[in-house]
């Protein structure tokens, strides 16, 4: 058994919680050594509007590719960075390669696009957010709004008034803000009232099964009714078949994403399947009919 002192009060760790603290610093380590390789990828998954098919943004998704082939889920690490403080690096980095990504979607005439990079509370509330972004769109030569964030709502709950103040100087500079995995955290009306978003994104627990299970399907018309009442446009999340697709769009929701319209993948893959969609809808598209 080992013990320590913490905060006045003896600590009781018996093995395997020691064991698991061990493994805790290791992965720090790991993860800290990764950032400074630059081992980590980001992926990008499309977001299709559901009136017409197009894609409107991509979101931005870390990978820690290991030496196996396989990936560690950042719902792994990214709680370990946020404890450990690597997020504000690690964040950083994540923003920084966001703006090459679209200065590439421009050069390849896709700049209409817009990139949205999951932003964690640490990282939100350490001020210089804003003008860490501006930076970023002055130095690549961004458009206006191409780069978004996506927040959750327990990063706007440790400190709201912080967090509504940085969100309103966000948007001040045409940077639009989602509030991620709506409906699974506190979802406190005040909350939405007083925040200034953009978008809301249904978690997919709500999604999953939401054709043939009627209490995600009573959940989900309330929170798209719920967001519309609030001028906030909806993008379901987690979409994985054709059903759930067609519910969503008949319900009003606006956007959504998920492996039937996309897996997060690198953005060379990304940019040639929206050029080969491009190519098949536009008018005067080549196609085998010589009249
Ligand atoms: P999230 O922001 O809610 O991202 C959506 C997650 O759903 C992603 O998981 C995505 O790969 C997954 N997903 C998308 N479509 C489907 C689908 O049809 N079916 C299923 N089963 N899953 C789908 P991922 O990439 O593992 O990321 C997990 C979470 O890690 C993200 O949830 C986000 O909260 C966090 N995260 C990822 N990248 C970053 C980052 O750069 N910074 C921060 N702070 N957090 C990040
Ligand atoms: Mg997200
Ligand atoms: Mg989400
Ligand atoms: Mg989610």
């Amino acid at each position: 058994l080992q013990a320590r002192r913490e905060h006045g009060m003896v600590m009781q760790f018996d093995a395997p919680m020691a064991a698991e603290a061990n493994e805790r610093v290791a992965l720090a380590g790991r993860l800290r050594r990764a950032l400074e390789r630059r081992e980590f990828e980001l992926f990008l998954q499309p977001i299709h509007r559901l009136d017409d098919g197009s894609v409107v943004s991509l979101e931005a998704l870390l990978r820690w590719p290991q030496a196996d082939g396989s990936f560690v889920s950042p719902a792994k690490f990214i709680p370990l960075c946020e404890e450990s403080g690597l997020i504000v690096p690690l964040g950083k980095w994540v923003l920084e390669e966001s703006a090459r990504y679209h200065r590439a979607l421009e050069a390849r005439g896709l700049g209409h696009l817009s990139i949205a990079v999951n932003v964690s509370a640490v990282q939100l509330l350490a001020d210089s957010l804003p003008a860490l972004l501006r930076d970023l769109h002055r130095e690549h030569g961004l458009r206006r709004g191409a780069l978004q964030v996506e927040l959750t709502e327990s990063t706007l709950l440790r400190r709201p008034n912080s967090a509504r103040a940085v969100m309103s100087q966000l948007r001040d500079d045409g940077v639009r803000i989602a509030l991620d995995d709506f409906g699974t955290g506190y979802s406190s009306m005040a909350y939405l009232k007083a925040l200034p978003l953009d978008y809301l994104k249904l978690d997919r627990a709500f999604v999953t099964d939401v054709d043939h299970d009627e209490r995600n399907a009573s959940i989900c018309r309330a929170l798209i009714a719920l967001g519309h009442g609030l001028d906030l446009r909806i993008i379901a999340e987690g979409v994985e078949d054709e059903a759930q697709l067609s519910w969503l769009r008949d319900q009003g929701c606006d956007e959504a994403q998920g492996f039937l319209l996309g897996r997060p993948a690198p953005l060379e893959d990304v940019v040639a399947s929206i050029e080969r969609q491009l190519a098949g809808q536009a008018p005067g598209a080549p196609s085998n009919d010589p009249g």
